[in-house]
């Protein structure tokens, strides 16, 4: 590979690759691939296909009337991301890379995944695509997430529970690496979030970018202009990027991405290697990843996307964090007002926009992306509201 084409895994300081050679041979034949076929008209043609036929796509832009006129300031619109196949973005970038590895002649695609949601949504593309398909998840998650794993092996599935050091989100991804590295040449590693090393992060946010592309059109017919500010929660960030990505050169959008306050990854982070790249990442005082909490399982992740990292350091994206009280409220405002049950990771950009709006103009816009829809979480909004 030449330096420039190392380079484009850059964002500013962030991103990179700092894997062992075997592993960095896999990734060097991917991201060639990868750069090869989303140029191909036949291959994006596939995409667009599965895009409408699959996933149902374009989902609206929602202008959500009654919260506007409740909090009294800008609009608010919603991206419906919630209306997705399978309830979520995940989907897109899912159906993207598996057209992919179909292309590349693979067989056999593996992935990992810590709440479940990035291996359900892997297990149904799967499914359609005849794949077969093997998902890593902590010990610990398995056991957490019973529901999932479950819903994984209806949809044809083989979930390994992976039981070393905590048997959480992390063993699982050294886990699927192994196997990466041991059956590269049939196998096909399925990243689920704007994360990991060079070409994921380009390659997640390609596939992610529809939501944004979408949304610009959409609020060109209704509006007229461009928004004000576009809002979406970020964990490893891969909705907040597709939902920022054709706005980066419109230089008047505000773009937020708004993170749990116990997983402050943009906030509080600082730059270091983590899963293979360079990130803003939650150190303690050892310098090890620090443990993060939240609420919304898919924002639980002590690092972030590299590009998410180089917009904050920029400053061309702003993040801020909101309490799970906020995000809580945030869940029956959206509700109640819209009968619109959103996910909690959603909550958390909602949350924000329900600070903002207030603060803005009539006249002004925000649209906010709604990630994911709330069923998955109305068990545990249910016990969390009783006490
Ligand atoms: C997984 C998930 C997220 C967080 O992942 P990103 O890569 O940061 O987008 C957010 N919302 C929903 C509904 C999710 O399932």
């Amino acid at each position: 590979m030449s330096h420039a084409e190392f380079e484009k895994g850059y964002f500013g300081q962030f991103g990179g690759s700092f894997v062992p050679p075997a592993l960095q041979e896999v990734l060097d034949y991917l991201a060639e691939q990868f750069e090869r076929y989303k140029e191909d008209p036949d291959f994006q043609n596939e995409y667009v296909y599965y895009l409408k036929e699959y996933i149902g796509r374009e989902n609206p832009l929602t202008f959500a009337r009654n919260l506007t006129e409740k909090l009294n300031g800008a609009k608010i619109y919603l991206k419906r991301e919630d209306l997705n196949h399978t309830g979520a973005h995940k989907i897109n970038n899912v159906i993207g890379q598996i057209l992919l590895a179909k292309r590349m002649g693979v067989k056999r695609v593996i992935a990992e995944t810590g709440a479940g949601q990035h291996g359900v949504a892997t297990a149904t593309a799967c499914a359609m695509f005849n794949m077969d398909c093997t998902i890593y998840m902590g010990a610990e998650d398995t056991r957490r997430q019973a529901l999932n794993v479950f819903r994984m092996e209806l949809l044809g599935a083989k979930v390994v529970a992976v039981s070393k050091g905590q048997g959480r989100l992390k063993e699982a991804v050294d886990e699927a690496l192994n196997d990466l590295v041991a059956n590269y040449k049939n196998t096909f590693y399925l990243l689920g979030s704007a994360v990991g090393p060079h070409p994921f992060p380009t390659m997640v946010k390609h596939f992610q970018s529809v939501i944004s592309e979408e949304s610009k059109r959409q609020i060109l017919e209704k509006e007229g202009r461009l928004p004000d500010a576009v809002i979406a929660c970020t964990g490893g960030g891969s909705n907040a990027i597709g939902a920022f990505a054709h706005y980066l050169h419109e230089e008047k959008v505000r773009l937020i991405g708004v993170e749990p306050d116990q997983a402050a990854t943009l906030t509080h982070g600082v730059p270091a290697v983590i899963h293979g790249f360079k990130c803003l990442v939650l150190l303690d005082e050892e310098g090890n990843p620090q443990p993060t909490y939240s609420i919304a399982a898919g924002l639980d992740y002590p690092g972030v996307g590299p590009e998410h990292s180089f917009l904050k350091e920029s400053g061309r994206a702003e993040y801020y964090t909101v309490t799970n009280e906020e995000v809580l409220e945030a869940f029956q405002v959206l509700s109640k007002t819209e009968g619109i049950l959103p996910a909690l990771e959603s909550s958390h950009a909602i949350a924000y926009a329900c600070k903002l709006a207030p603060t803005m103009n009539k006249d002004q816009i925000i649209i906010v992306n709604l990630s994911g829809r709330g069923d998955k979480d109305v068990e545990q909004v249910f016990h969390m509201l009783k006490k």
